[in-house]
């Protein structure tokens, strides 16, 4: 999965606040459209159907993203919530 960091990320398409997160799952879904992720404070928070959303959302908060030694956590939350995504799309 290619991750790239922006400055300017797009706007949740279910609320239009502030994404943490957006990306593009490495496989295509059923139809062989790109999945687009997203991980919204506002949205993904608190979901008992998208349990590695919260853990992530979690990660962040908590200044994960910004401390290079948490980097094999950062990876396995990322390709968590990254088979979330594509399960709930499948
Ligand atoms: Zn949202």
């Amino acid at each position: 999965m290619a991750v790239v960091r922006a400055t300017r990320l797009p706007k949740c398409s279910r609320c239009q606040g502030d994404l943490i997160v957006s990306a593009v799952a490495p496989e295509d879904d059923a139809h062989g459209r790109p999945i687009h992720m997203e991980l919204c404070p506002s949205c993904d928070r608190g979901d008992p159907d998208r349990p590695a959303a919260g853990i992530l959302l979690q990660f962040f908060a908590d200044g994960g993203g910004h401390d290079d030694s948490r980097i094999q956590e950062a990876t396995f939350l990322l390709l968590q919530w990254t088979e979330e995504c594509m399960a709930a799309r499948a």
